[in-house]
């Protein structure tokens, strides 16, 4: 069984058969400066439409970059003709509700035109790509090409300001949600004494926590990690400010990892801060500020 299977993937291989790759002819390329924002976005000829849709919104979305000072590289947007596709290009697989993929100078796409029955709405399209080149500028200004990738930027950081800038708080789970999801994890910890479970949550740096440790839900309760990430850098910018956030990037830049820039920039660890954070959501501080 095992030498049929090796033989079929071999001469799998040998073709150049991949599972998922395209036989759609060869890739176009087009330029794009949007200020001092420059694209370059490729794609194959049946997503000639898709492109154009994806320059459209990147229109929209550039502008709202400014509040992190803009790009400092060129991106290169690449239009993947499926989703499986998409997975290929960035490696991960079973993540149906992706849809993009940014790195320090690339944006990795699944082309709008396979988004839904009718495609992608400009809208749609116009957040992704606020929240994905958010990511970009990001990494482009707390490291290089070869550096950025090294910086131990935790996802609630990075995906927290991306939502933040491309205001998307409405996709994902909000405060109230947060707070039940704590309250189940607490697992009847305070015996029926709802203090006590709140006081142990709010202790505890735990096993899926959405802020400390995201990776073991991050696949199947993105709603959680993400609508974490968002009101965590919510809670960040409304009590220490933008400036705070500009620094703890400026800092990295200068060759500080996140941890350390983090500390300097806004006066605690981000370990302290995440546990600030539990216990704003878990004491419903959010209720009073309402
Ligand atoms: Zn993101």
């Amino acid at each position: 069984m095992v030498r049929v299977v090796s033989g079929l993937l071999a001469v799998a291989i040998l073709s150049g058969c991949f599972p998922h790759g395209p036989r759609l002819g060869e890739p176009r390329a087009q330029e794009l400066t949007l200020g001092t924002a420059r694209f370059r976005i490729v794609y194959f000829p049946e997503d000639a439409a898709a492109a154009r849709q994806v320059r459209s919104a990147l229109e929209v979305a550039v502008p709202h970059l400014a509040r992190w000072g803009g790009l400092r590289h060129p991106v290169t947007i690449r239009i993947h003709p499926t989703h499986e596709a998409l997975e290929f290009a960035v490696g991960r697989e079973g993540y149906d509700w992706l849809r993009a993929w940014a790195k320090f100078e690339t944006i990795d796409v699944q082309s709008p035109r396979t988004w839904g029955l009718f495609g992608a709405r400009a809208r749609d399209l116009e957040e992704l790509f606020t929240h994905e080149l958010t990511h970009c500028v990001m990494y482009q200004l707390a490291g290089g090409e070869l550096t950025w990738m090294y910086k131990e930027i935790p996802r609630w950081f990075s995906e927290g300001l991306a939502t933040l800038t491309a205001r998307q708080a409405y996709r994902y789970a909000p405060l109230e949600e947060l707070y039940e999801f704590y309250e189940k994890s607490a697992g009847g910890a305070g015996y029926g004494d709802p203090s006590g479970a709140r006081r142990s949550v709010a202790m505890m740096a735990q096993f899926g926590d959405p802020i400390v440790d995201p990776d073991p839900i991050y696949q199947d309760q993105w709603r959680i990690v993400y609508g974490a990430a968002h009101h965590a850098a919510e809670f960040l910018v409304a009590r220490y400010g933008e400036g705070r956030v500009m620094e703890v990037m400026r800092l990295m830049g200068t060759g500080l990892r996140f941890p350390t820039a983090f500390q300097q920039a806004v006066g605690l660890t981000d370990g302290e801060f995440a546990s600030d954070f539990r216990r704003f959501v878990v004491w419903q501080g959010w209720r009073r500020e309402d």
